[in-house]
């Protein structure tokens, strides 16, 4: 099962991503998080995305096509994938049908949750995610247990630097511009599924699994 997660930022595509790589077994795929762990690396990779980042600008597309790329070649991405926050322009999802033809594959889903502007604001500002494993939570929609500790391994929660109001409104406007169009592209060729990303958490998850299982 190959799958695509599209969404603003904030639409709770990791939250989701995280349910359904452990549901179905397969890799999760976020450009983000591999930007994220480049840069904490101090790669060159790492210097050169966080420039962008740190604007709240998406990463120029030759570098994270190359990224793409690479990664699907692994063998662990064989039996399926999710791919999370990739494509977010017109070049890099042309660049992903040729990487897919090239390995004789195909994309079997794209799911779009959609959310309002104001209320992915209030997701940005309050989202926390764990040092140690990863896992995100929000300080009033899904809070941990004990206040900046993960309920998962312990492990001490931070606040992403780009999730403050003044980076998110530029990540919005970029999402914009050069993401929402893409979805044209996924509904020409039949394969766009969408689903209501204001739900609560169990049921957006639960509306994704039955996307998946050919069962809504
Ligand atoms: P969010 O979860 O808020 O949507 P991500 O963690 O996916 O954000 O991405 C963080 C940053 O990494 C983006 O603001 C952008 O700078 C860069 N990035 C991630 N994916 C891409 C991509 N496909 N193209 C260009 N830049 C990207
Ligand atoms: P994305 O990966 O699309 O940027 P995240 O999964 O990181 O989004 O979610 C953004 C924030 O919103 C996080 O703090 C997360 O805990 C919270 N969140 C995600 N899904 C929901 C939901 N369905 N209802 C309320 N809060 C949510
Ligand atoms: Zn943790």
């Amino acid at each position: 099962m190959n799958i695509l997660f599209m969404g603003p930022p904030g639409a709770g595509k990791g939250t989701q991503a995280e349910r359904i790589v452990s549901e179905f077994n397969i890799p999760h795929i976020s450009t983000g998080d591999a930007f994220r762990l480049a840069k904490s690396q101090g790669t060159p990779l790492g210097l050169e995305a966080q420039k962008y980042m740190d604007q709240g600008l998406y990463v120029p597309d030759d570098i994270t096509i190359g990224i793409v790329r690479e990664r699907l070649q692994q063998p662990d991405c064989e039996q399926g994938f999710l791919l999370d926050g990739f494509p977010r322009t017109t070049a890099q999802a042309e660049a992903l049908d040729e990487i897919m033809k090239s390995l004789g594959r195909e994309l079997n889903h794209v799911i779009n949750l959609k959310v309002d502007r104001d209320l992915l604001l209030a997701r940005l500002t309050g989202r926390r995610i764990c040092k140690s494993c990863g896992s995100t939570y929000h300080v009033m929609f899904n809070p941990p247990q004990v206040d900046g500790v993960c309920d998962k391994c312990q492990g001490e929660l931070y606040q992403r630097t780009d999730d403050n109001a003044e980076k998110v409104g530029t990540r919005l406007d970029e999402y914009v511009t050069k993401t929402a169009p893409l979805l044209e592209y996924y509904e020409a060729k039949g394969i766009l599924r969408q689903v209501d990303g204001e739900k609560e958490i169990d049921a957006v998850s639960q509306e994704i699994q039955s996307l998946l299982r050919g069962k809504a």
